[in-house]
C-alpha cells in the first residue's frame, strides 16, 4: 500500500475548521469541572486537537483514556464490550465529553455513556469525529458530530487499517 494511493476525504483544514466550531457549541454550554475522555485508539489525535481547541476558546478540561474491545465471535462482534484501559479520575458530579473516532454500530460509545453514568457523572456527551448514518444497531444520537462520513473505510487522523496510516493529518480512502 502506498501513499499516493489514498484518497483525501475531509483534509487538515476543513478538519481543524469544523473542530473550532464544534467546540464553539460545547463552550456555550458552559460545562462544570469538564472531563474529557478519548476513546482510544482512534480518537487520539482528534482529541489532541479538541483540547488545543478548547484551550483557544478559554477552557481547561482534565483529560482520560478510555479502551474498549468489542467481543469477537468469530469476525463478527457479538455486541458486548468489556473494557481494555479504565479512567483513572471519578466522574462524580462533573460533565463528561466522550470522544471517539467513528460512530457506526453505536454499541462502543452506548457502553461507555452508560457506564459513566452509573458512576454517577453529572452528563455525559458524546463527539464524534464521523457519524456514519444507516449503520446504527442501537440508539444513540450523539451532542456533537465533525461530518457524515460515506459508507467507505477511512483512514488516518488516528484512523488505521492493519495498524497502519494512524500518523496521516487528514482522513483519507484507500484506492479507489
Ligand atoms: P461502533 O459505533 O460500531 O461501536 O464502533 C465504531 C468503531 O469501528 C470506530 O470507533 C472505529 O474504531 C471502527 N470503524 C468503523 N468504521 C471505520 C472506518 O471506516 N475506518 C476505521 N479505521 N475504523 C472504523
Ligand atoms: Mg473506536
Ligand atoms: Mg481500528
Amino acid at each position: 500500500m502506498n501513499r499516493s494511493n489514498i484518497r483525501v476525504l475531509f483534509s487538515a483544514e476543513q478538519i481543524a475548521e469544523r473542530e473550532t466550531s464544534l467546540v464553539q457549541e460545547i463552550a456555550a454550554t458552559k460545562p462544570e469541572r469538564l472531563l474529557v475522555i478519548a476513546v482510544l485508539k482512534g480518537s487520539f489525535v482528534f482529541a489532541a486537537d479538541l483540547i488545543r481547541a478548547m484551550d483557544a476558546a478559554g477552557m481547561a478540561p482534565e483529560v482520560e483514556f478510555m479502551s474498549l474491545s468489542s467481543y469477537l465471535e468469530g469476525t463478527v462482534s457479538s455486541g458486548s464490550v468489556r473494557i481494555v484501559h479504565d479512567i483513572e479520575s471519578p466522574v462524580a458530579d462533573r460533565d463528561v465529553l466522550l470522544v471517539d473516532d467513528i460512530l457506526e454500530s453505536g454499541r462502543t460509545l452506548t457502553f461507555a455513556k452508560d457506564l459513566l453514568m452509573a458512576r454517577g457523572a453529572r452528563s455525559v456527551k458524546t463527539c464524534v469525529l464521523l457519524e456514519k448514518p444507516g449503520k446504527r444497531a442501537v440508539h444513540l444520537n450523539p451532542d456533537y458530530v465533525g461530518f457524515t462520513c460515506p459508507d467507505v473505510f477511512v483512514v488516518g487522523y488516528g484512523m488505521d487499517v492493519a495498524h497502519a496510516w494512524r500518523q496521516l493529518p487528514f482522513v483519507g480512502v484507500i484506492g479507489d
